[in-house]
């Protein structure tokens, strides 16, 4: 009998839904509750309320499932160590505390251990780990928290010892799936996967536990609690249970990649149908093996993994579902709808019915909706594509292609020609293209990269010309952002006060940062950055070639959100950025004040970029409007100049093999942005985490003359590596850790003094916080900084050898 061509052959889902709200509800509610302005069951409302929005919109967008377990008062690991009963005994929780309070603890750290709660800047550092605990903070201390994967998200980590037992004792989940259920929706369960779980969190030191206690091993332990989640979906009526398993999609050991066919075997006896999520990257080694496991259906991320279609395609068994994610759940492009169903027509011919789509991954990534972003221009926003609009673009490709040609849909023709118009006007755009960029781009030279002459050569000129004391004395950038100085940017963006008001507010407190760095006897100088909302964002809102949104919000942790700039053309520099404010502040002193600009491939990391040409591309690009200004800076009179580079780790790829090219590319970058000074001029750079050893050549590729970096919270163990690969410029190892207010002692950083020096030659050695101060208020900055310039007096004195005199 011929097909009815009416009768639904594809069907669409989604593999999660951003919890915060299109206008930040979550946000606002939790810190509300956290203020102690709200009851636990005004915030439960709340999440309740959007959780009921998140699953209407997707039933309006004819999904066949709304998606439920995405939900997560902060982060959705941090649900799962509830849900799976391992929440680390170091807490010392007792029977009164209540589930939700216990979640917060493991987020925040103990309320009267304030100190410990994760730093507050709009832009996290990579990590915020507490690795040194002294004991009385044991008890306290959040749980560390870090990147997910290749995404600006961060998650709680688990913490495992050998100890570690599971239980399923929390009904969060199964209530959100009844709440689902009695809105009348379809559900499927989102999990995250026992190996991605365990592969995700961290093995705790303890006394006693074996040396090689490996976290796989908990994997036993564990898997009889997912029975008991699926058992217990099952009797809700669940039919699916989407399980994330984004670890497939990385290098794994062999015990990891060998685990995973028994436990997809023993998943699978589970009476509901699994339908196994991996997204971030291409399968690759795990691609056959996946498509074997006794699963029900099968996720791919056909945006990162494109040419790994045909082979699942092939691999995948018939009966199966293979779910496509043809949307990219990672960036905010509108979707070329025609290439999505000229790629999957010849995938429906092979597989028939059984294909599901989807965006790539969840869509946490990417801000709710465009409707409230009534400021930007109607061309630039018809290019773009949030959450809800995204959604919309899934059911249009399902309905052109189950309803054919023959049904001759009008309206799916109408918006298939909508996104046609709105792609090719895209495609052509001058706004896009800039032909003089480009060509600057592709006239880089071989010696475009490097400075006139080797470190060596700088560092004796530049010595001479500072002529500053060993051990100098500097700071990383911005001084505390009183509320003062936030009130002031506010009432200038809402016109409330004229610029002339505003710049003069911010010179004022330019002033003051000076002073009062001249009275602590600091070496080199900062002007504290108070006209800076964000280290990107400022940049973009004066470079060429960025938009910017007014609720284009994405989760960063907890109720912490980003509002990434887009980058959607051609970049470059119009005019100077910040010469004047540095000029102003070198004028009110005689010491080197230091120009501060944020490096190119932080700017990339923390942007959405263009999909329409590589990363490294636009990297370039960015690196030559930063070289234009570092050019300017030097012009007028800044002869130290720092480029910051946080985000250069992060860009780091999924997998290893991928590595060296991108470091290749974007060291490039930085060293293109960093080289058309002269020789004197000092360039500084500075990154904020302290995992380095396995990139250290690269960083030294980048040639700045001087590095700050973290270090005092790994208590300058890193600086081994520093020490083994003989690091050749100078180096600035953090000696206080700026995420905590804890003052720490001249005797303290002293003692880290002392050991940097054991590692790095002294005359190389700079001595400065961590990162940047903008989340502490002044009195505790002032007193840190004091005992910090004790400490480097202290270093002088104590570290130096006195110079060899000739006999
Ligand atoms: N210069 C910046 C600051 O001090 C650096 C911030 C960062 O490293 N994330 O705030
Ligand atoms: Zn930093």
């Amino acid at each position: 009998m011929a097909q009815t061509r009416t009768q639904t052959l594809i069907q669409t889902h989604i593999l999660g839904f951003p919890r915060i709200g299109a206008k930040r509800e979550l946000k606002f509610a939790l810190e509300k509750y956290w203020r102690g302005d709200s009851t636990i069951h005004e915030l439960e409302d709340v999440a309740k309320q959007l959780r009921a929005k998140h699953w209407a919109i997707q039933k309006e967008s004819g999904l066949e499932w709304v998606t439920v377990g995405d939900f997560a008062f902060y982060d959705h690991i941090a649900n799962h160590i509830q849900l799976l009963g391992c929440e680390p005994a170091r807490f010392k929780f007792n029977e009164k505390d209540g589930e939700l309070e216990r979640y917060f603890t493991m987020a925040r750290g103990r309320i009267d251990a304030k100190h410990q709660e994760h730093s507050e800047g709009s832009h996290a550092c990579a990590t915020h780990g507490q690795s040194e605990l002294s004991a009385s903070l044991e008890a306290s201390a959040a749980l560390e928290m870090t990147k997910w994967f290749d995404t600006n998200y961060h998650y709680l980590v688990p913490e495992f010892t050998i100890a570690t037992e599971f239980a399923l004792n929390s009904n969060r989940l199964f209530n959100e799936v009844n709440e689902a259920l009695a809105l009348g929706h379809e559900v499927k369960v989102v999990l995250q996967g026992p190996l991605s779980f365990l592969w995700l969190g961290k093995v705790k030191h303890t006394d006693n536990q074996p040396q090689d206690f490996d976290r796989l091993d908990l994997l036993e332990k564990l898997l009889p609690v997912y029975d008991q989640i699926l058992a217990r979906l099952h009797q809700l009526g669940v039919k699916w249970v989407q399980i994330d398993e984004p670890i497939l999609g990385l290098d794994l050991p062999h015990a990891w990649r060998n685990a995973y066919e028994p436990t997809y075997i023993r998943l699978s006896q589970n009476r509901v149908q699994i339908l196994l999520a991996t997204y971030f990257s291409p399968l690759e080694e795990n691609l056959r093996q996946v498509c074997q496991l006794p699963i029900a259906g099968l996720h791919i991320d056909a945006i990162k993994a494109p040419h790994e279609l045909t082979s699942v395609v092939d691999w995948l068994p018939l009966n199966k579902i293979l779910s496509l994610g043809v949307i990219d759940g990672r960036n905010i492009w509108r979707t070329d709808l025609d290439a999505v169903c000229e790629q999957l027509k010849p995938i429906i011919e092979k597989r028939g019915a059984h294909l599901w789509l989807a965006p790539s991954c969840s869509l946490l990534h990417v801000p709710v909706s465009l409707e409230h972003e009534d400021k930007m221009d109607a061309e630039l926003k018809s290019w773009l594509s949030f959450a809800c609009e995204k959604l919309n673009e899934l059911q249009i490709v399902k309905q052109a292609l189950n309803e054919g040609d023959h049904e001759g849909n009008k309206a799916t023709a109408e918006a298939l020609e909508q996104a046609r118009k709105a792609v090719s006007s895209r495609r052509n755009s001058k706004r896009v293209h800039r032909e003089n960029v480009k060509a600057r781009v592709t006239a880089l030279t071989e010696t475009d990269d490097t400075r006139h002459s080797s470190f060596k050569t700088r560092q004796t000129l530049q010595r001479k010309h500072f002529s500053l004391p060993n051990f100098p004395t500097t700071t990383i950038g911005s001084f505390p952002q009183t509320s003062e100085i936030r009130v002031a940017r506010a009432a200038f963006k809402n016109q409330q006060i004229s610029a002339e008001h505003y710049e003069a507010k911010m010179r004022e407190e330019i002033g003051h940062a000076v002073r009062r760095q001249e009275e602590l006897g600091i070496d080199v100088l900062v002007h504290g950055e108070a006209e800076r909302n964000d280290m990107v964002e400022y940049f973009g809102e004066q470079l060429q070639g960025f938009v910017f949104t007014q609720y284009g919000w994405v989760q960063s942790y907890g109720s912490r959100c980003v509002k990434p700039p887009i980058i959607y053309g051609d970049v470059f520099r119009a005019s100077p950025m910040t010469v004047e404010w540095s000029k102003y502040a070198q004028s009110l002193t005689s010491k080197p004040m230091k120009g501060m600009l944020t490096g190119p491939i932080t700017i990339l990391q923390w942007s959405f970029v263009r999909d329409d040409q590589p990363r490294k591309e636009t990297a370039l690009q960015i690196a030559l409007a930063i070289r234009d200004e570092v050019v300017d800076l030097e012009r007028a009179g800044i002869r130290m100049i720092q480029i910051d580079e946080p985000a250069i780790r992060e860009g780091l790829p999924l997998r290893h093999k991928d590595w060296k090219n991108y470091l290749n590319w974007a060291t490039r970058a930085f060293r293109i942005s960093a080289s058309g000074v002269e020789d004197l001029t000092q360039i500084h750079t500075h990154m904020c985490y302290s995992e380095f050893n396995d990139i250290l050549p690269h960083i030294a590729a980048m040639d700045a003359d001087v590095i700050t970096i973290e270090t005092s919270r790994s208590n300058m163990e890193l600086l081994e590596g520093f020490g083994t690969f003989a690091y050749p410029n100078e180096i600035g190892p953090g000696v206080y850790d700026i995420h905590s207010p804890r003052i720490p002692s001249t005797d303290e950083m002293f003692q880290l003094l002392e050991k940097a020096a054991r590692v790095i030659p002294v005359e190389n050695l700079w001595v400065n916080p961590d990162c940047g101060l903008k989340t502490r208020g002044w009195s505790e900055t002032e007193t840190a900084l004091a005992n910090m310039v004790a400490a480097a007096k202290l270093a002088r004195k104590h570290l130096v050898k006195e110079p060899q005199k000739a006999h």
